[in-house]
């Protein structure tokens, strides 16, 4: 199967999966979306009103500056991937619960398998939750982690959220400095510190 079909299958699995909690006060499933070979995998929190209604990720005002702030490091939306870890909108926009986001939980893990990106970035606290425990944003923004995930080590970068932004200005400053050091990691910049080690050798 090409990744594509292997993503098509997986939304389908999504839409029958009736266990799957909000989708009763969703207009549809917001599945993720981008180029399935990316090498930068966005994870964000869940779909807000304009997402439910074109059942596509980020589109509205935060999915603007989302766009805007990958364009000024070079990037276009439609070479990375884009995607959320609640896939229906929770009612008024109310934060995912932790019970919400563990059921949506194997189809992240899956669609991240199946795209197997370099680089994780994550938007807002709920996305970071998933890889990073005891930690606070505004501590850890635009730092680079390794983090041993689905049996591999995966560089994640804890971005703030793009309607966190759209609120603060000095929010909107990191957000969009924070955002330079996905180029960095792309380019080989960044790197573990078990790459960096160099092999002792062991005389005796
Ligand atoms: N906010 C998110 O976290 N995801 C979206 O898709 C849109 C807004």
């Amino acid at each position: 199967m090409t990744k594509n079909e292997e993503l098509t299958s997986l939304k389908k699995k999504m839409e029958e999966d009736m266990s799957l909690p909000l989708r009763s006060g969703a207009t549809q499933l917001v599945f993720g979306e981008g180029n399935p070979d990316a090498r930068v995998y966005f994870l964000g929190e869940g779909p807000g009103y304009h997402e439910d209604k074109l059942g596509r990720p980020f589109v509205g005002m935060a999915g603007k500056l989302l766009d805007q702030t990958l364009k000024e490091i070079g990037l276009e939306r439609k070479n990375v991937y884009i995607s959320n870890v609640v896939r229906f909108r929770p009612p008024e926009n109310r934060d995912p619960e932790p019970q919400e986001i563990a059921a949506f939980q194997p189809y992240v893990d899956e669609e991240i398998r199946i795209i197997n990106p370099e680089i994780i970035v994550t938007l807002g606290r709920f996305s970071m939750g998933k890889f990073l425990l005891n930690v606070k944003i505004s501590a850890v923004h635009g730092k680079p982690f390794f983090v041993e995930f689905l049996g591999k080590e995966m560089l994640v970068i804890p971005m703030y959220h793009p309607a966190a932004a759209l609120r603060r200005g000095e929010v909107l400053k990191d957000f969009k400095e924070d955002f330079k050091i996905i180029i960095k990691a792309l380019n080989g910049e960044i790197k573990s510190s078990k790459k960096r080690e160099t092999p002792q050798l062991e005389l005796f």
